[in-house]
């Protein structure tokens, strides 16, 4: 292997430190920065995904409210549930764990949810604030947390080619979006490919920066990237061995990518860890923002 590799454990600890180190501060004024996240029935990977967040936030001193509803829960008992994480006090940070139920309507949820409390940024108020240069509201997790391994490992966007692979509104989309902005770790021109593009290949291949999050188990080819290339891989995709185990792989076939990529992200190890540690972030600027800090 010839490439770098970036440790996404080592820039989402140096996050959490920071964001803990606040935590502490704020605790002398009486002020605790607190998440509610919500989980509508018993999906175990969502089971998985909660508990995560909840260990993070016990962790780094943030107040975790934890409401679990029933598999059968009905719109009005969620909506009624949100009404009153928005009127708590206690409470900066909202999340409903997707994917919810089919008898739920995500949307409608997520729009409910006050926007000053929307920490996963799914909300149209804070995704057109990105869109539009205005850093006032949250940048959604798994994109700022890219964002941030390129800031760390001194990525320059500007001077070359970014590529996205997958056009997702919680991945693709808004990274898109936040990459082109004017402005400090920006100013990237942006290619993305998605499910509906001929010879993707193509486009990797002139990729200085390439972002892959398709959800396709080793989708990109090694030989596709460009030598010296920066990999930032966001897929987490579980695959079945011969010999009957399973194992994590990323939607880059690490191997080979690894030998022509100057720097690239392991999975797991590269921008899993950064995602919650942005939430996390998110929470306590909502609390700042929410105590007049900011
Ligand atoms: P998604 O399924 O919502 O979107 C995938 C995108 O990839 C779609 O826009 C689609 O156009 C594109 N795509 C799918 N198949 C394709 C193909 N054959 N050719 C070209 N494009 C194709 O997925 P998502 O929610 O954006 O997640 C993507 C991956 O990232 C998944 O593996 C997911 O598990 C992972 N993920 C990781 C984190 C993290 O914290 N590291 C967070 C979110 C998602």
């Amino acid at each position: 292997m010839s490439a770098k590799l970036i440790d996404g454990k080592a820039v989402a600890a140096e996050v959490n430190a920071e964001t803990a180190a606040k935590i502490k501060e704020l605790a002398s004024s009486g002020i605790v920065p607190g998440l509610a996240v919500v989980l509508v029935g018993d999906n175990p990977a969502s089971q998985v995904y909660v508990g995560m967040k909840e260990k993070k936030c016990n962790e780094l001193g943030i107040f975790s409210r934890k409401c679990v509803l029933p598999q059968d829960a009905s719109m009005d008992e969620l909506m009624t549930l949100i009404d009153e994480l928005n009127a708590d006090k206690r409470i900066h940070g909202i999340l409903v764990q997707s994917p919810p139920p089919p008898q739920i309507d995500e949307r409608k949820v997520i729009e409910s949810i006050s926007p000053e409390k929307d920490v996963d940024c799914f909300s149209y108020t804070n995704v057109g604030r990105i869109l539009t240069g205005d850093l006032s509201g949250f940048l959604p997790c798994t994109p700022y947390g890219v964002q941030v391994l390129l800031e760390k490992y001194q990525v320059d966007l500007a001077s070359g080619h970014t590529v996205i692979a997958g056009r997702s509104n919680i991945v693709g989309k808004p990274l898109a979006a936040m990459l082109m902005q004017k402005g400090k770790n920006a100013n990237a021109t942006v290619t993305v490919v998605h499910s509906a593009t001929r010879n993707i290949e193509k486009y990797v291949a002139d990729a200085d920066v390439l972002i892959a999050a398709v959800g396709v188990p080793e989708f990109i080819k090694g030989e596709w990237i460009k030598p010296g290339a920066t990999v930032i891989d966001v897929g987490i995709n579980r695959i079945n061995l011969p010999d009957g185990k399973r194992k994590l792989v990323g939607d880059v076939e690490f191997e080979v990518a690894a030998e022509r990529a100057g720097l690239i992200t392991p999975v797991p190890g590269g921008v899993g860890p950064m995602t919650i540690a942005m939430l996390m972030r998110n929470t306590l600027k909502s609390c700042m923002k929410h105590n007049h800090l900011l």
